[in-house]
């Protein structure tokens, strides 16, 4: 996708660390096919917002920490010798368009970034990914006149099917998690403020009816309802959308990186260990692919040596995109996974964001199919490794996990 000042991205996820709010510039108005960037300060967009616009305020652009109950979840990963490592990947849809200027959102079989994702599990058979995937993604009238997107994204249409069976394969063989990555990833309720960001401007209604459009996609395709990141960071400061996930039975968001989504107004969640922010589990992200190699490498140690979990945040999407998997950020990514090997060994644990918020929750996870086989290299020699650990609770995971090359066979409340 082209960043330049005239387009209008899906999926900018900017690192507000990195932005001086003041001054920021990320908001922009398609008059009459110009673009004009505002440089609005944040009280003047609260005000226009609230008292013009009557929309709600979304945490990057509140004054105030939200309201909330919030416990964070560590002791159970202190008291595991090993640490957590997971790579979440944004914007999986089945859009993969080649060429200079193309777009590869992960949407192809057996090329681009569909190939390069298979390649890295290859290489390193221990690593985990989550993906976040698009139930039905919508791009904007400039970028699908340029693309030459003439049909719909919607994942469970039938003529995307063997792309998606590519990637369940990948689920099955419990190498990776498929996440709810809200249903277009377009705000449509303010048009004057960053259009990637679904759910800055709605209310709790707005929230529960796209959900639930989401929810049904993702059923239709066949895909268990887990997990959720909300696009583009930004919610609604009242929170509501974290109601309307543990409403729906979601086991875990993953919604909040150092400074934004739920950490958008301020420090409210853990940066490495998962939360429990109004009774639904948030695991947070807290590594960029952006990052310099140093950087990288410190987030990293002072992580594991908290016993945190590390989060490595990624985007399917072109060059250009932070944190995008271009062909430089691959093989980043596999020289930090060797240094990561070589570094830490058997401490690291790799798993999905599900697995983890599982582990903290203290419950199975179930599957709508049998899985065709459990490595048991990874699940099971750690439980066989903490047994006092995993195995506190009667009909836990540790139980679940005890009965290799078996179907699971115990359950939890899980979306339907
Ligand atoms: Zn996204």
């Amino acid at each position: 996708m082209n960043h330049g000042a005239h387009d209008i991205d899906i999926d900018t996820d900017h690192d507000l660390s990195e932005m001086d709010y003041a001054n920021t510039s990320i908001d922009e108005l398609t008059s009459s096919g110009h673009t004009i960037r505002a440089r609005i300060r944040p009280p003047v967009k609260r005000w226009l917002l609230s008292k013009v616009l009557k929309r709600p305020i979304p945490t990057s652009l509140s004054d105030r920490l939200p309201t909330a109950q919030v416990k964070v979840l560590n002791e159970d990963l202190k008291s595991v010798d090993s640490v957590y490592l997971n790579l979440n990947i944004d914007d999986l849809c089945p859009l993969y368009i080649e060429g200079e200027g193309g777009i590869d959102l992960g949407g192809g079989i057996g090329v681009g970034l569909s190939e390069a994702v298979r390649r890295l599990l290859d290489n390193f058979p221990k690593l985990r990914l989550t993906l976040f995937a698009i139930p039905s993604c919508e791009l904007w009238a400039r970028q699908r006149k340029k693309s030459g997107l003439r049909y719909s994204l919607d994942i469970s249409l039938p003529m995307h099917r063997m792309w998606l069976d590519d990637y369940k394969d990948l689920v099955r063989r419990e190498r990776i998690e498929i996440g709810l990555h809200g249903f277009c990833h377009v705000q449509y309720e303010n048009r004057w403020f960053s259009r990637h960001t679904e759910f800055a401007f709605k209310t709790e209604a707005q929230t529960a009816a796209v959900i639930a459009q989401g929810m049904r996609v993702f059923r239709a395709a066949g895909l268990d309802l887990t997990g959720f990141r909300q696009p583009g960071w930004d919610i609604n400061s009242d929170l509501s959308l974290i109601d309307v996930l543990r409403e729906n039975h979601f086991l875990y968001v993953a919604g909040s990186s150092p400074n934004a989504g739920l950490n958008g107004s301020g420090p409210l969640v853990s940066n490495i260990y998962p939360t429990l922010v109004n009774g639904l589990i948030n695991i947070p992200q807290n590594v960029e692919l952006d990052w310099s190699d140093t950087r990288i490498d410190e987030a990293i140690q002072q992580i594991v040596q908290r016993c945190g979990i590390v989060s490595i945040k990624a985007h399917m999407a072109s060059p250009g995109t932070p944190n995008a998997l271009s062909q430089q950020k691959i093989e980043k990514l596999g020289n930090l996974l060797l240094r990561i090997e070589v570094r830490y060994g058997s401490l690291i644990r790799h798993a999905t964001l599900e697995t983890i918020a599982a582990f903290v929750a203290r419950k199975p996870i179930i599957r709508d199919y049998e899985p065709a086989s459990m490595n048991c290299d990874s699940e099971e020699a750690h439980a066989a490794q903490h047994p006092t650990v995993l195995g506190r609770e009667s009909g836990s995971r540790a139980d679940d996990l005890a009965s290799c090359g078996s179907p699971l066979k115990s359950h939890t409340k899980r979306p339907t």
